[in-house]
């Protein structure tokens, strides 16, 4: 689908790398977006989640299609004043249990950040998810976690970039990729 990018980027992690998934390439496709919610649904269908938590923008359409698989309800996170919050009226119970749901986990500091959303709100996080793990099995998270997909892809802190010693301009993946 032309989701995987090659060149120069900077990620939402701050680190580089010489690849980029954009998984909105896929996820536009409501016919592939439901059949990765789906196989995710299938992987964590056995833990009862009573909701799916995702943080905004990358994991709103994968939630939904997680929680169209689970028949459970999909809310989401988004950035205010720098940290995620829970806004729109979305609400999580202390009893329930919460699944996270992202696109693609990088260093897991987004999912990690989402999960304690949930938690701050009392709720217990039974795993999270993503469709696909960049993260060369360094993230940081602490639940189980469940990706339809490994993709190995270099990461560089900045000043240990071969890309940037090279002089290739770095782009931020965003309205235009
Ligand atoms: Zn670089």
């Amino acid at each position: 689908m032309g989701a995987l990018l090659e060149g120069h980027f900077r990620l939402t992690s701050g680190l580089h790398s010489s690849g980029y998934l954009q998984c909105a390439l896929v996820l536009q496709h409501p016919v592939e977006a439901e059949a990765c919610g789906t196989a995710i649904a299938d992987r964590v269908r056995t833990l009862s989640p009573d909701v799916v938590l995702s943080p905004a923008l990358g994991g709103i359409v994968i939630g939904q299609e997680v929680g169209r698989a689970l028949g459970v309800r999909a809310i989401f996170a988004e950035r205010q004043d720098g940290s995620l919050t829970l806004r729109r009226g979305f609400a999580i119970a202390p009893a329930e249990k919460v699944l996270v749901v992202e696109d693609v986990v990088t260093t897991g500091g987004s999912t990690q950040e989402t999960i304690d959303v949930a938690r701050a709100a009392g709720a217990t996080v039974v795993a999270a998810a993503a469709i696909i793990d960049r993260s060369g099995g360094n993230q940081r998270i602490d639940v189980p976690f469940h990706a339809l997909a490994t993709i190995a892809l270099p990461t560089y802190e900045p000043e240990q970039c071969p890309l940037c010693a090279a002089g290739k301009p770095v782009v931020k993946p965003g309205s235009r990729l």
